[in-house]
């Protein structure tokens, strides 16, 4: 993508702000946030993106220019498992400010999330048609802040005439942030804390490397459309979450313990047919993305994991 306008919310996180590193080099690319981390907002100004102070819970978007070609909206108050009234204002009208202020763009991505479905079967591939209303045990102000954010979406996609994808994230990982769901569970694994599985099968998820993230992201801007497109956006692959814990040892001798019990942070799986009919295949392997994100993330395993990749014929980027 190259001489774009481009507008990304969330770009000092995990999925947005690879996306606006990479794209930042050929587009004018702008991203708004609170930046409680000046270091990120640093870098990503040496990289010529330019940044302002945007606080979707209290901010209007007055002086920001409104000629953006492309929007990402990948912000989110996840809330505190409590305040869903704070949770649910702020979610939904940074989104309508956001989208109203933009309204002239060809394609707005909001990032939403596999936590929307009503997840009662481990073992189901979720459909983008499925039934809505996901639990959050863990953060119940979670799936209402995605599901009231869709709500905002769909209504000013259609009302605005605004060409809009809804695209639902199952597990994004990477060298960014915390590295997401895998490397949180990795840390607790150095730390010697027991991981939270089932007491029978596993959680099974759709890994998805946030190189995949940062090349589908102008791949889903151009299947945009008014009313809104729902796609679900996850990696190819079903992965066990404890064959992942198991990986994770296996790659850098850290010892996995498993805490089967009642209860575990539930993941999904997804049917991809919407996904590879508009956007194709995703092009990085999970166990070949972990090597590489671990590599990345933690340099004293660099070593080892680059003798087990030798050993066991995957590639990795080091
Ligand atoms: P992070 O927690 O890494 O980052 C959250 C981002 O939201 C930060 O850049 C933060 O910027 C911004 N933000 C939070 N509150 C506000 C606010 N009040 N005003 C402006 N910006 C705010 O999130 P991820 O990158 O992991 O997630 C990105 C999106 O993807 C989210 O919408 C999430 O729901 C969705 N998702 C993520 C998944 C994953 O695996 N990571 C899975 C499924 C969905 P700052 O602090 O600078 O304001």
């Amino acid at each position: 993508m190259q001489g774009k306008k481009i507008l990304i919310t969330g770009g000092t996180g995990q999925v947005a702000r690879p996306v606006a590193e990479a794209l930042a080099s050929d587009n004018e690319v702008w991203c708004l946030g609170r930046f409680g981390d000046a270091d990120a907002r640093k870098a990503l100004e040496e990289l010529g993106v330019r940044t302002a102070t945007w606080d979707m819970a209290t901010d209007d978007l007055e002086g920001l220019p409104r000629d953006f070609t492309h929007v990402l909206h990948s912000a989110v108050h996840r809330g505190d498992g409590h305040d869903f009234e704070e949770t649910t204002r702020i979610n939904a009208v940074g989104t309508a400010r956001l989208m109203t202020h933009c309204s002239a763009a060809e394609s707005f991505l909001y990032v939403s999330s596999g936590v929307v479905y009503n997840r009662a079967d481990r073992t189901h591939r979720y459909r983008e048609s499925d039934p809505l209303g996901g639990a959050a045990p863990w953060l119940p102000t979670y799936p209402v802040a995605k599901i009231t954010a869709e709500g905002v979406v769909r209504g000013l996609a259609e009302t605005l005439g605004l060409p809009t994808v809804i695209a639902r994230l199952n597990i994004a990982y990477g060298p960014y942030g915390h590295g997401g769901v895998p490397m949180i569970l990795f840390r607790e694994m150095r730390r010697g804390q027991a991981c939270a599985v089932p007491r029978e099968g596993q959680n099974y998820c759709n890994l998805l490397h946030t190189d995949d993230v940062v090349r589908q992201v102008p791949l889903l801007w151009g299947v945009a459309q008014a009313p809104a497109r729902v796609v679900n956006w996850g990696g190819d692959e079903e992965v066990g979450i404890t064959d992942l814990l198991e990986y994770l040892s296996e790659l850098t001798g850290v010892p996995v313990r498993l805490d089967r019990g009642d209860y575990s942070r539930e993941t999904a799986i997804f049917d991809h047919d919407v996904r590879r009919g508009l956007i194709g295949d995703c092009s990085i392997g999970w166990q070949t993305g972990i090597a590489r994100t671990v590599s990345d993330l933690f340099e004293e395993y660099r070593d080892r994991i680059d003798e087990y990749v030798a050993a066991h014929g995957a590639e990795t980027t080091k």
